[in-house]
């Protein structure tokens, strides 16, 4: 019986080990698939400007133009270049916070000087659209992060709040200090997310709608290097939407100070 006993449990260890490879090689396969797939999202985002660049460049090569038309279509060239040199560096900024050679380096932070060059650096791309920003930050609160990266954080969330808006519309910016976070919450009332998207908005290259994303010089990227330099400072960042009413984008970061030096850690 003894024997029968333990010949069993063999048999169930086995069976077991049997299953979690199973369950690794799955694994495997899907990390393998999701990598494919990223490579031919790559790829299609790096070809798409690129044709448009070669296809105007040609025209403006080959054929006889008015001095409109040449502008317009060297204006469509710049603007592609643009696009792609941001992408590229987006791109750059995930792979390396996936190698862990992004460093976070914390300090304490207070938030209104954060905000305040924030907002001059973001200012005359508002105006271009005549979109109006209110900030709310009171003087005192401070927390333990990284200036640099929340400043591009912050920079990638306003940018959207305004690539989404109307001409004309509003923005929010409010920072408010509660028991353990510091909250940062951005608010506008742009053309807003479908519901069906918005659990997909922090994925890598999603966009809700190509053209329109496009259209606006966005990457697909923006918000998933947001997450992840706020969950590399323990944080969490969350998005809320309503078509046609707005966007809501809150920040929290713990406010315990932290002073070694932290990678990316995932
Ligand atoms: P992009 O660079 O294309 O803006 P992001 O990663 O920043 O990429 O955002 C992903 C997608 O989420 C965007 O393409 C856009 O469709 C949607 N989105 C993000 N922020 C907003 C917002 N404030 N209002 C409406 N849609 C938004």
């Amino acid at each position: 019986n003894h024997f029968i006993g333990l010949h069993t449990e063999r048999r169930d260890e086995l069976g077991e080990l049997a299953q979690a490879i199973t369950s690794l090689s799955n694994d495997l396969d899907r990390l393998k698939n999701e990598r494919n797939e990223f490579l031919a999202s790559i790829s299609h985002e790096l070809r798409t400007p690129l044709t448009y660049m070669k296809g105007y460049a040609d025209i403006v090569y080959s054929q006889a133009l008015t001095d409109a038309d040449l502008k317009e279509y060297i204006s469509i060239i710049r603007e592609e270049t643009e696009n792609l040199s941001i992408l590229i560096k987006h791109l750059f900024e995930l792979a390396k916070m996936d190698q862990h050679s992004f460093p976070i380096r914390r300090e304490k932070v207070f938030l209104k000087q954060l905000v305040t060059s924030i907002v001059d650096l973001i200012t005359p791309v508002l105006e271009k659209k005549d979109v109006a920003l209110f900030v709310r930050c009171p003087n005192h609160i401070s927390c333990y992060i990284d200036p640099n990266r929340f400043q591009q954080v912050l920079l990638n969330i306003l940018d959207n709040a305004n690539k989404y808006s109307v001409k004309g519309g509003e923005i929010k910016l409010e920072v408010k200090d509660s028991d353990r976070y510091i909250e940062i919450i951005v608010r506008d009332q742009g053309e807003g997310i479908p519901k069906t998207d918005l659990p997909y908005v922090f994925d890598r290259l999603y966009r809700v709608e190509k053209s329109r994303s496009r259209k606006n010089g966005g990457s697909g990227l923006g918000l998933a290097i947001a997450k992840e330099i706020v969950e590399a400072h323990d944080g969490i960042i969350q998005i809320y939407s309503e078509q046609d009413v707005g966007t809501k984008v809150i920040i929290k970061v713990p406010k315990g100070e932290v002073i070694e030096e932290c990678t990316f850690n995932r």
